[in-house]
């Protein structure tokens, strides 16, 4: 299958400081890969690199097998790569359908009609169908994360970069966010994660991605990456964190 995201030899300084030094990374089609690593390790960074949220110091970043520069084609690509944040960044002053046909018909032009026909059935596939006319102030926050969520889905994205959607949840609304996810793997999605639930990681991910001091450190497939870490720098992190 083809590469939807390509990384080739990622920098990324901020004045002295190199955050991300020469990441190689491919996702292919239908592939979900899980980054994890420790906190100030670059993830959240590269997931920024890759929609040019920020602009990277040197490499390449392919999407669709394209350069993401700045230029016309920009907006269009970044409409193609949905990204989900740890804080949802809901309009607050909009209802969820509203939130979820926002950039459809904005960016898509499609007709409010056809918008919010779309808009129901993401809601609907993300366990909101009863709540279309709320607010986002009368949601919990796992609630508020699947409107996130069915956001980016309304764009039709080839490529989805989640940046630890469940950190900033109640552990009791963690599982009805990565449900969502999981089905959205099941479904084929192509998706970039970072995450700090192990064990979501290592059911969901097709191939999880150790960062440490800006650097992949070690890559494979889940069961193999977390059972038997080669390297003394995942040994420790695991042992910090499961
Ligand atoms: P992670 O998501 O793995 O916790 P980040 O990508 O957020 O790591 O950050 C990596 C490093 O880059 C950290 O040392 C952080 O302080 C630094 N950093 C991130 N964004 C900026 C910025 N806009 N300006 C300066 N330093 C930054
Ligand atoms: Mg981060």
């Amino acid at each position: 299958m083809s590469d939807v995201l390509v990384l080739e030899g990622l920098v990324k300084r901020f004045g002295t400081h190199t955050v991300l030094d020469g990441v190689d990374l491919a996702v292919r089609e239908g592939e979900t890969v899980a980054i994890i690593g420790p906190s100030g390790s670059g993830k959240s960074t590269l997931l920024r690199c890759v929609n040019r949220l920020e602009e990277p110091s040197g490499g390449r970043v392919l999407f669709q097998g394209e350069p993401v520069v700045p230029g016309p084609k920009l907006r269009a690509m970044r409409a193609r790569m949905g990204m989900v944040f740890q804080h949802f960044n809901l309009f607050t002053h909009m209802s969820v359908l509203a939130n979820v046909i926002e950039a459809p018909v904005q960016v898509l032009k499609l007709s409010r009609t056809e918008a919010e026909a779309r808009g129901r059935d993401l809601l609907a596939r993300v366990g909101l169908a009863d709540k279309s006319q709320a607010f986002p102030s009368q949601l919990s926050g796992g609630q508020k994360q699947r409107v996130a969520i069915a956001r980016s889905l309304a764009m039709e994205p080839k490529l989805l970069l989640l940046d630890e959607i469940t950190s900033a949840l109640d552990p009791e609304l963690v599982g009805e966010v990565l449900q969502v996810i999981r089905a959205l793997a099941k479904q084929g999605m192509t998706m970039l994660i970072v995450t700090h639930e192990m064990g979501f990681a290592r059911e969901v991910a097709d191939r999880v991605v150790f960062m440490d001091g800006g650097r992949i450190v070690e890559e494979g497939l889940p069961d193999a990456l977390f059972a038997r870490p080669r390297s003394d720098r995942l040994q420790l992190f695991l042992r910090a964190v499961l």
